[in-house]
């Protein structure tokens, strides 16, 4: 998996679930930063892409 499979409109799940105990997420900016959805909550939120690509476990997750 690399940064470029971090683009806007992919489905992710990560390594740690959210707050709300969720995993999927879905890209929807993929600029300087990356601003993540969590499709469990709604919940959006901001991160640097290293710090992505690292809480990222894979690239899909959609039913
Ligand atoms: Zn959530």
């Amino acid at each position: 998996m690399v940064l470029s499979d971090l683009a806007a409109g992919a489905v992710i799940e990560t390594k740690k679930p959210h707050a709300c105990g969720g995993r999927t997420w879905e890209i929807l900016r993929a600029g300087a930063d990356r601003t993540i959805k969590c499709l469990t909550c709604g919940r959006i939120v901001v991160l640097l892409p290293d710090e992505l690509l690292k809480r990222t476990r894979r690239i899909g997750g959609k039913a």
